[in-house]
Protein backbone atom coordinates (compact mmCIF):
# COMPACT_ATOMS: atom_id res chain seq x y z
CA UNK A 1 0.00 0.00 0.00
CA UNK A 2 1.21 3.46 -0.46
CA UNK A 3 0.38 5.92 2.18
CA UNK A 4 0.22 9.57 0.74
CA UNK A 5 0.49 12.30 2.90
CA UNK A 6 -0.98 16.30 3.13
CA UNK A 7 1.07 18.70 1.36
CA UNK A 8 2.03 20.28 4.61
CA UNK A 9 1.90 17.85 7.30
CA UNK A 10 4.22 18.42 9.85
CA UNK A 11 7.07 16.25 10.50
CA UNK A 12 5.74 14.71 13.65
CA UNK A 13 2.58 13.10 11.73
CA UNK A 14 4.88 11.83 9.35
CA UNK A 15 6.69 10.01 12.26
CA UNK A 16 3.88 8.56 13.56
CA UNK A 17 2.28 7.41 10.25
CA UNK A 18 6.08 5.81 9.81
CA UNK A 19 5.64 4.26 13.79
CA UNK A 20 2.05 3.21 12.42
CA UNK A 21 2.90 1.07 9.93
CA UNK A 22 6.09 -0.11 11.28
CA UNK A 23 3.76 -1.60 14.23
CA UNK A 24 1.36 -3.40 11.75
CA UNK A 25 4.32 -5.50 10.77
CA UNK A 26 5.19 -3.34 7.37
CA UNK A 27 8.36 -1.76 6.44
CA UNK A 28 7.99 2.25 5.52
CA UNK A 29 9.82 3.16 2.34
CA UNK A 30 9.44 7.03 2.56
CA UNK A 31 9.82 9.20 -0.37
CA UNK A 32 10.27 12.76 -0.11
CA UNK A 33 8.48 14.63 -3.22
CA UNK A 34 8.58 18.35 -3.51
CA UNK A 35 5.05 18.94 -2.53
CA UNK A 36 4.64 15.98 -0.19
CA UNK A 37 5.68 13.12 1.52
CA UNK A 38 4.70 9.54 0.27
CA UNK A 39 5.35 6.31 2.21
CA UNK A 40 5.48 2.87 0.77
CA UNK A 41 4.68 0.40 2.95
CA UNK A 42 6.66 -2.79 2.57
CA UNK A 43 5.46 -6.26 3.69
CA UNK A 44 3.06 -9.17 3.68
CA UNK A 45 -0.02 -8.19 1.39
CA UNK A 46 -2.54 -9.93 3.74
CA UNK A 47 -2.58 -6.67 6.34
CA UNK A 48 -3.92 -4.76 3.75
CA UNK A 49 -6.96 -3.87 5.82
CA UNK A 50 -5.20 -3.03 8.72
CA UNK A 51 -3.08 0.01 6.40
CA UNK A 52 -6.17 1.38 5.36
CA UNK A 53 -7.16 2.54 9.14
CA UNK A 54 -4.77 4.84 8.18
CA UNK A 55 -6.90 7.22 6.00
CA UNK A 56 -8.19 8.40 9.08
CA UNK A 57 -4.99 9.52 10.63
CA UNK A 58 -4.08 13.81 10.92
CA UNK A 59 -1.45 14.03 8.00
CA UNK A 60 -2.61 11.16 5.81
CA UNK A 61 -4.26 12.59 2.41
CA UNK A 62 -5.27 8.88 0.85
CA UNK A 63 -4.06 5.55 1.59
CA UNK A 64 -3.96 3.38 -1.95
CA UNK A 65 -2.73 -0.10 -2.96
CA UNK A 66 0.26 -0.43 -4.69
CA UNK A 67 -0.46 -1.93 -8.31
CA UNK A 68 2.56 -3.25 -9.65
CA UNK A 69 4.29 -6.71 -8.32
CA UNK A 70 7.62 -4.74 -7.95
CA UNK A 71 6.79 -1.85 -5.84
CA UNK A 72 10.00 -0.15 -5.60
CA UNK A 73 11.61 -0.65 -9.15
CA UNK A 74 8.01 0.30 -10.41
CA UNK A 75 7.11 3.94 -11.13
CA UNK A 76 4.17 4.29 -8.08
CA UNK A 77 6.48 5.43 -5.68
CA UNK A 78 9.51 7.15 -7.58
CA UNK A 79 8.44 8.93 -11.05
CA UNK A 80 12.12 10.40 -11.38
CA UNK A 81 14.57 8.15 -13.31
CA UNK A 82 17.48 7.05 -10.51
CA UNK A 83 20.73 7.64 -11.41
CA UNK A 84 23.43 5.14 -10.20
CA UNK A 85 26.66 7.11 -9.23
CA UNK A 86 30.23 4.64 -9.53
CA UNK A 87 32.56 5.45 -7.12
CA UNK A 88 36.22 4.48 -7.96
CA UNK A 89 39.13 3.51 -5.51
CA UNK A 90 39.57 7.03 -4.24
CA UNK A 91 36.03 7.45 -3.24
CA UNK A 92 35.94 10.72 -6.41
CA UNK A 93 32.79 9.89 -8.03
CA UNK A 94 33.62 9.49 -11.21
CA UNK A 95 30.34 8.83 -13.51
CA UNK A 96 26.97 8.75 -13.44
CA UNK A 97 24.76 6.54 -15.43
CA UNK A 98 21.25 7.48 -15.95
CA UNK A 99 19.72 10.55 -18.49
CA UNK A 100 21.75 12.65 -20.18
CA UNK A 101 24.82 10.35 -20.65
CA UNK A 102 25.51 6.94 -22.39
CA UNK A 103 27.80 4.41 -20.26
CA UNK A 104 30.37 2.71 -21.83
CA UNK A 105 31.73 0.43 -20.09
CA UNK A 106 34.68 -1.84 -22.30
CA UNK A 107 37.05 -4.91 -21.89
CA UNK A 108 37.48 -8.37 -22.03
CA UNK A 109 35.32 -11.49 -21.45
CA UNK A 110 37.77 -12.98 -18.78
CA UNK A 111 40.55 -11.06 -17.46
CA UNK A 112 43.74 -13.55 -18.33
CA UNK A 113 46.99 -11.64 -17.87
CA UNK A 114 48.36 -8.79 -17.05
CA UNK A 115 49.46 -7.85 -20.69
CA UNK A 116 45.85 -8.36 -21.42
CA UNK A 117 44.29 -6.64 -19.26
CA UNK A 118 47.07 -3.64 -19.04
CA UNK A 119 47.00 -3.45 -22.81
CA UNK A 120 43.14 -3.37 -22.71
CA UNK A 121 41.91 -1.12 -20.19
CA UNK A 122 44.55 1.73 -21.20
CA UNK A 123 42.79 1.30 -25.11
CA UNK A 124 39.25 1.50 -23.73
CA UNK A 125 40.09 4.77 -21.50
CA UNK A 126 41.81 6.42 -24.72
CA UNK A 127 38.75 5.41 -26.50
CA UNK A 128 36.59 7.17 -24.15
CA UNK A 129 35.17 4.39 -21.96
CA UNK A 130 34.04 5.07 -18.42
CA UNK A 131 34.53 1.78 -16.57
CA UNK A 132 36.33 -1.27 -17.58
CA UNK A 133 35.10 -4.83 -17.73
CA UNK A 134 36.94 -8.02 -17.48
CA UNK A 135 35.02 -11.65 -16.11
CA UNK A 136 37.16 -12.81 -12.97
CA UNK A 137 34.88 -15.56 -11.95
CA UNK A 138 33.28 -16.77 -15.41
CA UNK A 139 29.93 -18.98 -15.62
CA UNK A 140 30.68 -21.10 -18.29
CA UNK A 141 27.64 -23.27 -20.28
CA UNK A 142 30.55 -25.85 -19.69
CA UNK A 143 32.39 -27.31 -16.42
CA UNK A 144 35.58 -27.76 -19.10
CA UNK A 145 35.50 -24.24 -20.44
CA UNK A 146 37.64 -21.63 -18.67
CA UNK A 147 36.04 -20.59 -15.35
CA UNK A 148 38.39 -17.81 -14.74
CA UNK A 149 41.58 -16.62 -12.28
CA UNK A 150 39.85 -15.93 -9.64
CA UNK A 151 41.36 -13.63 -6.87
CA UNK A 152 44.39 -13.43 -8.95
CA UNK A 153 42.28 -12.11 -11.55
CA UNK A 154 40.59 -9.00 -9.47
CA UNK A 155 44.08 -8.12 -8.36
CA UNK A 156 44.90 -7.52 -11.97
CA UNK A 157 41.90 -5.55 -12.53
CA UNK A 158 42.86 -3.32 -9.68
CA UNK A 159 46.65 -3.28 -11.28
CA UNK A 160 44.46 -1.38 -14.22
CA UNK A 161 42.23 0.26 -12.20
CA UNK A 162 45.42 1.85 -10.29
CA UNK A 163 47.28 3.01 -13.40
CA UNK A 164 44.00 3.92 -15.52
CA UNK A 165 41.42 5.41 -12.70
CA UNK A 166 38.76 3.26 -14.43
CA UNK A 167 36.18 1.91 -12.23
CA UNK A 168 36.27 -1.85 -12.21
CA UNK A 169 32.88 -4.01 -13.33
CA UNK A 170 33.30 -8.27 -13.03
CA UNK A 171 30.88 -10.56 -12.09
CA UNK A 172 29.83 -12.36 -9.28
CA UNK A 173 28.75 -15.42 -9.71
CA UNK A 174 28.21 -17.10 -5.78
CA UNK A 175 27.28 -15.11 -3.02
CA UNK A 176 30.29 -16.62 -0.93
CA UNK A 177 32.44 -14.76 -2.69
CA UNK A 178 31.08 -11.18 -1.90
CA UNK A 179 33.42 -10.22 0.13
CA UNK A 180 36.17 -10.82 -1.95
CA UNK A 181 34.76 -9.30 -5.04
CA UNK A 182 33.43 -6.24 -3.04
CA UNK A 183 36.78 -5.34 -2.40
CA UNK A 184 37.90 -4.79 -5.78
CA UNK A 185 34.98 -4.36 -7.52
CA UNK A 186 33.45 -1.01 -8.08
CA UNK A 187 30.14 -2.46 -10.25
CA UNK A 188 28.80 -6.21 -9.20
CA UNK A 189 27.75 -7.99 -12.11
CA UNK A 190 25.22 -10.59 -12.43
CA UNK A 191 25.15 -12.57 -15.09
CA UNK A 192 21.96 -13.88 -17.19
CA UNK A 193 22.33 -17.14 -16.04
CA UNK A 194 21.94 -16.03 -12.30
CA UNK A 195 19.21 -13.48 -13.03
CA UNK A 196 17.19 -15.73 -10.68
CA UNK A 197 19.55 -16.80 -7.99
CA UNK A 198 17.71 -15.12 -5.05
CA UNK A 199 20.12 -16.06 -2.79
CA UNK A 200 22.90 -13.97 -4.78
CA UNK A 201 20.49 -10.89 -5.34
CA UNK A 202 19.66 -10.80 -1.57
CA UNK A 203 23.46 -11.09 -0.27
CA UNK A 204 23.86 -8.23 -3.11
CA UNK A 205 21.24 -5.76 -1.12
CA UNK A 206 22.80 -5.99 1.70
CA UNK A 207 25.44 -3.90 0.06
CA UNK A 208 25.58 -0.53 -1.29
CA UNK A 209 27.87 -1.26 -4.52
CA UNK A 210 26.13 -0.98 -7.74
CA UNK A 211 24.73 -3.94 -9.37
CA UNK A 212 24.59 -4.55 -13.12
CA UNK A 213 21.58 -6.86 -13.39
CA UNK A 214 21.43 -8.99 -17.04
CA UNK A 215 18.65 -10.30 -18.03
CA UNK A 216 18.30 -13.99 -18.34
CA UNK A 217 18.49 -15.34 -21.18
CA UNK A 218 14.25 -16.88 -21.13
CA UNK A 219 13.73 -14.04 -18.70
CA UNK A 220 10.62 -11.82 -19.56
CA UNK A 221 10.67 -8.18 -18.46
CA UNK A 222 8.77 -8.67 -15.36
CA UNK A 223 11.06 -11.50 -14.02
CA UNK A 224 13.85 -8.96 -14.71
CA UNK A 225 12.12 -6.20 -12.59
CA UNK A 226 10.73 -8.68 -9.74
CA UNK A 227 14.85 -9.99 -9.69
CA UNK A 228 15.62 -6.07 -9.48
CA UNK A 229 13.47 -5.76 -6.46
CA UNK A 230 14.68 -8.22 -4.36
CA UNK A 231 18.04 -6.01 -4.50
CA UNK A 232 15.84 -2.89 -3.97
CA UNK A 233 14.00 -4.76 -1.21
CA UNK A 234 17.48 -5.89 0.75
CA UNK A 235 18.52 -2.31 0.85
CA UNK A 236 20.54 -1.66 -2.00
CA UNK A 237 18.94 1.14 -4.50
CA UNK A 238 21.83 1.03 -6.79
CA UNK A 239 20.61 -1.34 -9.34
CA UNK A 240 21.43 -0.99 -13.23
CA UNK A 241 19.35 -3.18 -15.86
CA UNK A 242 20.85 -4.69 -18.81
CA UNK A 243 19.47 -6.26 -21.85
CA UNK A 244 21.74 -8.66 -23.21
CA UNK A 245 19.65 -10.64 -25.86
CA UNK A 246 17.09 -13.47 -25.24
CA UNK A 247 16.83 -17.02 -26.62
CA UNK A 248 14.66 -17.01 -29.80
CA UNK A 249 14.06 -19.65 -32.78
CA UNK A 250 17.05 -17.37 -34.72
CA UNK A 251 20.57 -19.46 -35.28
CA UNK A 252 21.64 -17.07 -37.08
CA UNK A 253 22.75 -14.81 -34.02
CA UNK A 254 23.47 -16.21 -30.47
CA UNK A 255 21.05 -14.12 -29.14
CA UNK A 256 18.23 -11.14 -30.06
CA UNK A 257 18.95 -8.38 -28.97
CA UNK A 258 15.62 -7.34 -27.89
CA UNK A 259 15.56 -3.64 -28.21
CA UNK A 260 11.93 -3.45 -28.00
CA UNK A 261 12.92 -4.14 -24.25
CA UNK A 262 14.87 -0.39 -23.97
CA UNK A 263 11.26 1.78 -23.94
CA UNK A 264 9.42 -1.62 -22.01
CA UNK A 265 11.66 -1.09 -19.20
CA UNK A 266 11.94 2.48 -19.45
CA UNK A 267 8.12 2.64 -18.97
CA UNK A 268 7.87 0.15 -15.86
CA UNK A 269 10.89 1.44 -14.11
CA UNK A 270 12.98 4.54 -13.00
CA UNK A 271 15.77 2.23 -13.14
CA UNK A 272 18.88 2.73 -15.78
CA UNK A 273 19.16 0.47 -18.50
CA UNK A 274 21.95 -0.90 -20.52
CA UNK A 275 22.70 -2.80 -23.61
CA UNK A 276 24.94 -5.50 -24.13
CA UNK A 277 25.55 -5.82 -27.89
CA UNK A 278 28.34 -8.29 -27.79
CA UNK A 279 26.15 -11.25 -25.73
CA UNK A 280 22.99 -9.74 -27.89
CA UNK A 281 24.50 -10.35 -30.75
CA UNK A 282 27.86 -13.11 -30.71
CA UNK A 283 29.49 -11.39 -33.52
CA UNK A 284 31.98 -8.78 -33.28
CA UNK A 285 30.82 -7.57 -36.88
CA UNK A 286 27.28 -6.63 -35.63
CA UNK A 287 28.10 -5.32 -32.61
CA UNK A 288 28.66 -1.81 -34.00
CA UNK A 289 25.35 -1.80 -35.58
CA UNK A 290 23.46 -2.78 -32.33
CA UNK A 291 25.70 -0.28 -30.06
CA UNK A 292 24.52 2.52 -32.56
CA UNK A 293 20.71 1.16 -32.66
CA UNK A 294 20.83 0.91 -28.08
CA UNK A 295 21.85 4.20 -28.38
CA UNK A 296 19.23 5.42 -30.48
CA UNK A 297 16.79 3.06 -28.77
CA UNK A 298 17.50 4.70 -25.74
CA UNK A 299 19.59 2.98 -23.83
CA UNK A 300 21.70 4.42 -20.63
CA UNK A 301 24.82 2.81 -21.74
CA UNK A 302 26.52 -0.01 -23.18
CA UNK A 303 28.49 -2.91 -21.81
CA UNK A 304 30.97 -4.74 -24.60
CA UNK A 305 33.84 -6.58 -25.06
CA UNK A 306 37.13 -5.67 -25.57
CA UNK A 307 40.65 -7.95 -26.86
CA UNK A 308 43.42 -6.85 -27.76
CA UNK A 309 43.79 -10.37 -29.90
CA UNK A 310 40.51 -12.02 -30.04
CA UNK A 311 41.56 -14.90 -32.02
CA UNK A 312 43.45 -15.72 -28.79
CA UNK A 313 40.92 -15.28 -26.25
CA UNK A 314 39.68 -17.45 -23.49
CA UNK A 315 36.43 -16.80 -24.12
CA UNK A 316 34.04 -14.89 -25.96
CA UNK A 317 36.69 -13.96 -29.03
CA UNK A 318 34.19 -14.47 -31.64
CA UNK A 319 32.39 -11.37 -30.47
CA UNK A 320 35.37 -9.16 -28.90
CA UNK A 321 36.39 -6.11 -30.47
CA UNK A 322 39.95 -5.09 -31.10
CA UNK A 323 41.02 -1.56 -29.19
CA UNK A 324 40.94 -0.16 -32.67
CA UNK A 325 37.80 -1.02 -33.93
CA UNK A 326 36.08 0.19 -30.56
CA UNK A 327 37.69 3.05 -30.61
CA UNK A 328 35.98 3.70 -34.87
CA UNK A 329 32.87 2.83 -33.14
CA UNK A 330 33.02 5.20 -29.95
CA UNK A 331 33.49 8.03 -33.25
CA UNK A 332 30.75 6.85 -35.33
CA UNK A 333 28.78 7.00 -32.03
CA UNK A 334 29.35 10.37 -31.23
CA UNK A 335 26.94 12.22 -33.65
CA UNK A 336 24.12 9.48 -32.38
CA UNK A 337 24.98 10.74 -28.75
CA UNK A 338 24.65 14.50 -29.62
CA UNK A 339 21.34 14.07 -31.74
CA UNK A 340 19.46 12.20 -28.50
CA UNK A 341 21.28 14.28 -25.89
CA UNK A 342 23.61 12.08 -24.31
CA UNK A 343 27.22 12.38 -23.34
CA UNK A 344 29.04 9.71 -24.74
CA UNK A 345 31.36 8.09 -22.47
CA UNK A 346 33.96 10.59 -21.34
CA UNK A 347 33.37 11.90 -24.27
CA UNK A 348 32.50 15.40 -24.73
CA UNK A 349 31.90 17.60 -28.14
CA UNK A 350 33.39 20.67 -29.21
CA UNK A 351 29.33 21.26 -29.10
CA UNK A 352 29.13 20.25 -25.73
CA UNK A 353 31.81 21.24 -24.00
CA UNK A 354 30.58 24.75 -25.77
CA UNK A 355 27.33 24.88 -24.38
CA UNK A 356 28.77 23.86 -20.91
CA UNK A 357 31.04 27.00 -21.19
C1 LIG B 1 29.64 -11.68 -19.65
O1 LIG B 1 29.31 -10.49 -19.50
O2 LIG B 1 30.76 -12.04 -20.00
C2 LIG B 1 28.58 -12.71 -19.48
C3 LIG B 1 28.87 -13.94 -19.08
O3 LIG B 1 27.39 -12.24 -19.83
P1 LIG B 1 25.92 -12.93 -19.75
O4 LIG B 1 25.72 -13.20 -18.28
O5 LIG B 1 25.02 -11.88 -20.28
O6 LIG B 1 25.96 -14.18 -20.58
MN1 LIG C 1 31.39 -12.76 -22.32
Amino acid sequence: MIVVMKAGASKEQLEDVIARIEAFGYRAHVMHGVEREVIGCLGDERGKAELQTLQSVKGVEKVMPILSPYKLAGKQLQADPTVVTLLAGSGESTMKVGPGSFTVIAGPCSVESEEQIMETARAVKEAGANALRGGAFKPRSSTYSFQGMGEDGLKLLDLAKQETGLPIVTEIVDYHDLDIIAKYADVLQVGARNMQNYALLKALGSTTKPVLLKRGMSATIEELLLSAEYILAAGNPNVILCERGIRTYETATRNTLDLNAIPAVRARTHLPILVDPSHGTGIWSYVGSMSKAGLAAGADGMIVEVHPKPAEALSDGAQSLKPKVFSALMDELEPIALAVGRTLGTRQTSWQLERRG
